[in-house]
């Protein structure tokens, strides 16, 4: 027979699996013989046992509970229901990956109309007996049958009022068993039934309550947000109660060993005298910071700095501990490994390792890599954040912090900024044209769009604060203004958006720069010393190539060269090109544009110190780049020579069905070889000088083809760039060596990738598209039904963030397995959005990667997390 139940006295810290961390912390604080209620856990087993049995609790795991029941009442000395000596205990959630807050608790269970009475007499505190009823009656209500909170503080805002007092605690006995009356009252007229009395029944209402809220919408998105999977379930802890509220010599508290927002090494907490549960942090009252806990309760505190002692060098981080004083005597209820800022968290490592307790692996392995993202961005004022309430909420799509007057357009964007005004650029959806005014903005908010559209990639790359697809703006670009919760904003309003949560605020909510502080370079330089897996960056823009460099990128990854013809002169040429009619059109515009390319490819090849620089020729469908404005159309149709009327029809033959499926990646190459010519000759070109500038350096090109699906087009494609980049090199006498290799991001690629590993020096995961032609849904649109995939749990996560190791993962390794026997020297690296992301980095790692390449803000992230996979 399968154990569902285990006692405290049972387990230890590394059962945290089966019994939750709160459980597996419970049981070894027990075990340390740290003063702790005894109880027992229910697994986490049994949760999903629970939702396999169409969410009930089968008779077994009901049958081992009540077995427990009995076990607690022995060695507490107290029974549930009993007249003389009754047990009440708490019912608390624990999952594996603590989840503050998001599941449920109930204290004080095990209180009927004769118990209460039974320790109102006892005690002689009958104030404390109907303060734990009343209590109960709300938190069971709330929790196990969902009746609401509002209704049972509406009742004590009334009686409160009624009193003429302001805090619960001058409520006296008479007042809190009337409000206990009036909750039973509410709860018969709400579900129809009367409270239940009987101790039993109560705990194993309780205990489906806590199965059942480990998938409310509460908890399903923090899951989601912390890569939590929806199998893990959640333990149940029945805990016999220590009494906070019993009067002034008793309490409740919270403290962390450390300073959760600087990593401080001091006892940081808060403590409230009279009080249970909650209270400390609902602000009910203010609580005393725990320092002023000594004065009032020297022996408690006393032997609480030792258990703060013993649990840190137990557990070698900082703790975050909950307990009760009760009649002066210290009762532990909870530890855990604190969450902490990034700051903190950096601070902490390095302190622990300058004390002995870690070595450097370990604190590498301490730091979430997702957490560097906040230090690199500027951020809100932490206390104006916190007083600010969010109006809409989008998808957190670039970090970081940003407030100013809104825009409309691109253009405002940039006229704006440039007259010195701070902007968030409001759009439906941003496209290539966008990006010079995108760059003038503090951030970018659009109402379209998930994680990895334009918006998105482009805000990420440039390190500014985006928040993408805030479906709840209706929005009216024409006339410059959106509604959103209500209100009506217009050009110029003040608006704040955080592009780490995705919340938008009504106003300016002020920013502070972020620092770098000397912890940071301390745990990246053992993370360079424990990572294999080299670390490059995805930059378009010598900007973009310096700042990855400082943030120890190792080479670029991936060049858009595209991304170069943003720019309002380069634009011009780039459409000339687009819009020519015969090859020599095309060539005379491509001759325009080579020089720009030849001057971005050498100043990348400088900021990059001969390291090495991925170039990936032109890939997106060209109609993205065309002319919208009927002033630029004329501009173009005049730099042609030709009628507007022609450049319109040359648009409209542009048009394509499924552009990403379309006329793009190696396509472009195949039907308009010039392009390919134009962009080698740039490349090559671009090489020599640098490498005659710097005999030191190794400068060696890799051209990167993009989109093939067959090897007979990287073949087609390569030839072209083989006898361009020859004939340049001989004719510059110089010895150049460069390499051509492709994206792997069509599954077919992936499959015959035996066949095109013989024409290829490098594969490079174009994870993005891999995705996207994968599962077959396009990444710009996907964001429309993803919600619903996760409501219905058919994803757990967006796949364009976190690498579907599954499938998409699969047919990476199997393009590894493939290729790799057929050309040993073939190098391998990834691309894709997922390069920056540590579960995806992880996998990278383990599949046998040479390096992942990410936007440069990202960078820091990949060397942590690679170094995470590698220890
Ligand atoms: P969360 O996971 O949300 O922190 P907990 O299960 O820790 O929820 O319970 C919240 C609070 O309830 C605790 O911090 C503690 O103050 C109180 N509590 C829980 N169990 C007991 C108990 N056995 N005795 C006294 N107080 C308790
Ligand atoms: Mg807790
Ligand atoms: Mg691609």
């Amino acid at each position: 027979m399968a154990k569902w139940v285990y006692l405290f006295s049972e387990g230890n810290a590394n059962m945290r699996e089966l019994l939750g961390g709160k459980g597996a912390n419970l049981a070894e604080m027990t075990s340390l013989g740290l003063p702790v209620p005894q109880g027992f856990t229910i697994t986490t087993e049994a949760c999903t046992q629970y939702y396999e049995d169409g969410r009930e609790i089968n008779e077994e795991i009901q049958a081992q509970i009540n077995e427990h029941i009995e076990k607690m009442e022995e060695i507490t000395g107290k029974k549930f229901g009993d007249s003389e000596n009754p047990l009440l205990v708490s019912v608390r959630s624990g999952a594996r990956a603590s989840m503050p807050g998001m599941m449920d608790t109930i204290l004080n269970l095990g209180l009927n109309e004769t118990v209460v009475n039974v320790i109102a007499e006892k005690s002689g505190n009958p104030r404390w007996a109907w303060d734990c009823y009343r209590r109960f009656i709300q938190m069971y209500s709330d929790v196990v049958m969902e009746v609401g909170k509002k209704y049972f503080e509406e009742l004590i805002d009334k009686m409160k009022a009624e009193r003429g007092v302001t805090f619960d605690v001058e409520l006296t006995a008479e007042d809190l068993k009337e409000l206990a009356s009036q909750f039973k009252a509410e709860y018969k007229e709400k579900i129809g039934k009367d409270f239940p009395d009987d101790p039993k029944e109560q705990l194993m209402g309780a205990v489906k309550a806590v199965f059942r809220s480990w998938d409310n919408p509460r908890a399903n998105v923090y899951r989601r947000d912390n890569d939590i999977p929806y199998s893990w379930g959640t333990a149940v802890n029945v805990q016999s109660m220590a009494f906070g509220n019993m009067g002034d010599d008793c309490g409740t508290g919270v403290a962390f060993t450390r300073d959760p927002a600087t990593g401080e090494k001091k006892l940081m907490g808060e403590f409230l005298i009279n009080a249970q549960g909650e209270d400390v942090v609902a602000g009910v009252r203010t609580p005393m910071p725990i320092a002023k806990m000594e004065e009032e309760f020297p022996e408690a505190f006393a032997q609480f700095k030792e258990v703060c002692k013993t649990l840190e060098n137990h557990y070698r981080d900082m703790q975050d501990m909950e307990f009760t004083v009760e009649n002066k005597k210290l009762y532990m209820l909870q530890t855990r490994n604190g969450k902490r800022t990034a700051q903190a968290a950096l601070k902490i490592a390095c302190d622990l390792v300058d004390e002995g307790m870690r070595t450097e692996e370990e604190a590498v392995a301490m730091i979430d890599p997702r957490n560097l993202d906040t230090l690199l961005h500027p951020q809100f004022d932490a206390a104006e954040l916190k007083a600010a309430t969010p109006i809409g909420k989008g998808l957190g799509a670039s970090p970081g912090a940003a407030c100013g007057k809104i825009v409309f357009t691109a253009d405002d964007a940039a006229e704006w900024a440039a007259r010195g005004e701070k902007v968030v650029l409001v759009r439906l959806e941003t496209s290539p044209e966008d990006i010079t005014g995108m760059k003038s903005a503090q951030g970018i908010l659009t109402v379209r769009g998930g994680m990895t559209s334009h918006a998105a990639v482009v805000a990420r790359g440039m390190g500014t604060c985006c928040v993408s697809g805030c479906g709840d703006i209706a929005m009216d670009e024409e006339n410059k203004k959106f509604t959103l919760a209500g209100k009506e904003f217009h050009e110029g309003d003040a608006i704040s958006i955080d592009g780490t949560t995705g919340n938008i605020y009504d106003g300016i909510i002020p920013t502070v720069d972020a620092t770098i502080a000397g912890e940071f370079g301390r745990i990246m330089a053992w993370a360079d010393k424990y990572r294999t897996m080299k670390v490059r960056t995805n930059a378009d823009t010598p900007a973009d190539a310096k700042k990855a460099r400082e943030l120890g990128a190792e080479g670029i990854g991936l060049c858009r060269t595209e991304h170069m013809f943003f720019e309002e002169d380069r634009i011009a040429a780039f459409r000339e090109m687009i819009c020519a009619d015969t090859v020599e059109e095309r060539e005379a515009a491509l001759e325009k544009i080579l020089p720009y390319q030849q001057g971005d490819f050498e100043a990348l090849y400088e900021a990059l110190e001969g390291n090495p620089v991925t170039i990936r020729f032109l890939d997106p469908p060209l109609h993205e780049f065309v002319p919208t404005e009927e002033e630029d159309i004329k501009k173009l149709a005049d730099a042609q020579g030709k009628s507007v009327e022609d450049i319109k029809t040359i648009i409209d033959g542009l048009h394509e069905f499924n552009p990403m499926m379309g006329h793009r990646g190696c396509r472009l190459a195949v039907t308009y070889p010039e392009i390919a010519k134009m962009q080698t000759k740039a490349v090559i070109r671009a090489a020599i000088n640098v490498q005659k500038a710097h005999a030191d350096w190794t400068v060696k090109p890799e051209i990167m083809i993009p989109l093939v699906g067959d090897v007979k087009e990287l073949k087609y494609v390569k030839k072209v760039v083989v006898e361009t980049a020859d004939a340049e090199i001989a004719a510059a006498g110089s010895d150049l060596k460069y390499e051509v290799g492709t994206m792997i991001e069509i599954p077919r690629a992936a499959l015959t990738a035996d066949d095109i590993a013989k024409e290829a020096d490098f594969f490079c995961f174009g994870t993005n598209d891999l995705t996207q032609m994968t599962y077959g849904f396009s990444r710009d649109d996907a964001g429309k039904f993803l919600d619903a995939y996760y409501d219905a749990k058919i994803f757990e996560n967006d796949p364009f963030a976190k690498l579907d190791q599954t499938g998409v993962g699969k047919l990476m390794e199997m393009a590894i397995k493939l290729g790799k026997p057929v050309n040993p020297n073939l190098h391998i690296g990834i691309c894709g959005e997922h390069g920056g992301d540590p579960s995806s980095v992880e996998f990278c790692n383990k599949i046998g990667l040479d390096y992942v390449s990410c936007s440069p803000f990202r960078v820091p992230i990949a060397r942590l997390a690679a170094a995470q996979a590698a220890i």
